[in-house]
C-alpha cells in the first residue's frame, strides 16, 4: 500500500512539475523586450543593444582578529602556598601583579593548571601528591585567566574527588576548564569560547597520571592521549570552532628540546585540524615551531612553556624561568569558505622571582639582574636562541622595568 501512496504521489509530483515547467517555460521563453508584447518572436540578439547583464556580486571578505596568550605550570609546591597564607585563607594576588597587564590584555588566556585546586576540605598538599587552594583559582581569573587545562600527571593526586573538587571550584570561580570532566556528558561537550566573532575550541589531554589508576567505568575523568579520541573531538572541535587548540601534557621533565614523541603527538594533533598546539610538563621552556600539514598549511607548536610559578629545586635556574606566549589568529571570511591564520608569535620570558624559598613573585626574565641571578647575562640569550630556533620570526619581549 505505502509503495502505492508513494508511486501515486510520485505521479501527481511529476504531473506538478510538468506543470510547473511548462508555465516557466511559457514565461521565459516569451520575453518582453523594449515594451513589447512576447507575442513576436525576439529579432536576433546581435542586431540590437542588450542591456547589460547584472554582475553577480562578488563576497568581500570579513577579516577578524583576536590575540591568545598561555602559559605554563602552575604548580603550587609548599613554599609557594606558605607565602600566599594570610589569615585563614591564601592570597597568591601579590605573585602576578608584575605580569598581570601581560595577561590580561589578551582576548582569551590559558594556563595549565597543575596542581588541582581541589581546596582545603579535600586536602592542601605539598609534592608528590599536590592539593591546591581555592584562592590561586580566584587570582588566575582576576589576572585574566579565561581557561585551564586540568589534564596533566597530578590531576588524580588526590583520586577522583579531588577531580570532581576542582571541577566544582572552577566552575563556581568562573573559569573554563578542559581535560577533567564530571561525566561523559561533559566530556562530550567541547569546550568553545568566541571572542570577536572567531571562535576557538579547547580540548587537552596528557601522557598519564603518575600510575594512579582512572577508574576504568568513568575514563572521562582524565584525557589521556589517545589517538582514536583525540582525532574524533578535534574533528568534531573543528565543526564547532574555526580554531582548534590542542593542549598536550607530555615529554621528560627538565629536557631543554622536545623528544620524537613529543614531535610524533603535535604533528598527528596537527594534521588532524589543530591550528595551535600548547606544551607543557618538562617544567623548562622548549622551543616553538610551525608544523606543515599533509596539504601544505601550518600549525604552530610550542613545546613546553615552562613552569609559570613553582617551587623546585633551587639550584636549577631553568625551572624557575618560564613565559607568556602571544599568538594572533586572524579569521578571513569569503563568502562560505574560513581561512585562519595563526600570526605575529612572540614569547616573554618570566622569572620567578623569590628569596630564601619565599616572597614568590612572577616577573618578565629581561628584570632579572646578574646579583639576583648570577649567569642570567649567558643564560638569557641563550634561552631566548633555543626558544626561535626553529621559528626566527619569534619576537622576543623583554620589557625594562618601569
Ligand atoms: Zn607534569
Amino acid at each position: 500500500m505505502l509503495r502505492v501512496v508513494k508511486s501515486s504521489r510520485k505521479c501527481m509530483l511529476v504531473v506538478l512539475l510538468i506543470a510547473v515547467i511548462s508555465i516557466v517555460g511559457a514565461c521565459t521563453s516569451a520575453p518582453k523586450e523594449n515594451g513589447q508584447s512576447g507575442a513576436r518572436p525576439a529579432p536576433a540578439e546581435t542586431t540590437q543593444p542588450t542591456a547589460a547583464p547584472i554582475p553577480t556580486p562578488s563576497p568581500v571578505p570579513i577579516t577578524s582578529k583576536i590575540t591568545l596568550t598561555a602559559v605554563g605550570d602552575v604548580l603550587l609546591h609548599k613554599a609557594v602556598y606558605r607565602d600566599a597564607a594570610q589569615g585563614d585563607g591564601y592570597n597568591f594576588d601579590p605573585m602576578f601583579d608584575v605580569v598581570k597587564p601581560y595577561l590580561e590584555k589578551a582576548d582569551i588566556t590559558f594556563a595549565n593548571s597543575e596542581s588541582i585546586i581541589a581546596g582545603k576540605e579535600i586536602g592542601i598538599s605539598d609534592y608528590p601528591m599536590f592539593g591546591s587552594p581555592i584562592e590561586i583559582g580566584e587570582t588566575l581569573k582576576s589576572v585574566g585567566v579565561d581557561v585551564v587545562s586540568m589534564a596533566n600527571n597530578h590531576a588524580m593526586d588526590k583520586r577522583e574527588k579531588g577531580v570532581r573538587a576542582a571541577i566544582n571550584n572552577w566552575k563556581q570561580i568562573g573559569v573554563t576548564y578542559t581535560g577533567a570532566y564530571e561525566s561523559q556528558e561533559d566530556r562530550d561537550h567541547i569546550r568553545v569560547i568566541e571572542k570577536n566573532g572567531v571562535k576557538v575550541a579547547f580540548v587537552s589531554y596528557t601522557y598519564g597520571t603518575n600510575g594512579i589508576p582512572i577508574p576504568e567505568d568513568k575514563p572521562y575523568l582524565v584525557a589521556l592521549l589517545d589517538k582514536e579520541t583525540m582525532s574524533k573531538e578535534i574533528r568534531k572541535a573543528k565543526e564547532l570552532a574555526d580554531v582548534v587548540v590542542v593542549s598536550c601534557h607530555f615529554g621528560v621533565e627538565y629536557q631543554l628540546v622536545p623528544n620524537e614523541e613529543q614531535k610524533d603527538w603535535a604533528t598527528f594533533a596537527a594534521n588532524e585540524g589543530a591550528d595551535i598546539i600548547l606544551g607543557h610538563h618538562p617544567h623548562v621552556l622548549q622551543p616553538v615551531d610551525w608544523i606543515t600539514r599533509a596539504d601544505g598549511s601550518k600549525a604552530f607548536v610550542i613545546y613546553s612553556l615552562g613552569n609559570f610559578i613553582a617551587a623546585q629545586e633551587l639550584q636549577e635556574p631553568y625551572r624557575y624561568i618560564g613565559g607568556i606566549l602571544n599568538l594572533e589568529i586572524e579569521k578571513v571570511q569569503l563568502g562560505d569558505k574560513v581561512t585562519i591564520e595563526v600570526k605575529n608569535p612572540s614569547f616573554m620570558p618570566t622569572y620567578i622571582d623569590h628569596q630564601k624559598w619565599g616572597k614568590y613573585q612572577i616577573v618578565p626574565l629581561s628584570y632579572v639582574t646578574e646579583q639576583k641571578l648570577p649567569g642570567i647575562g649567558k643564560l638569557k640569550p641563550a634561552i631566548e636562541e633555543r626558544m626561535k630556533q626553529w621559528m626566527p620570526e619569534l619576537q622576543i619581549e623583554n620589557p625594562t622595568k618601569s
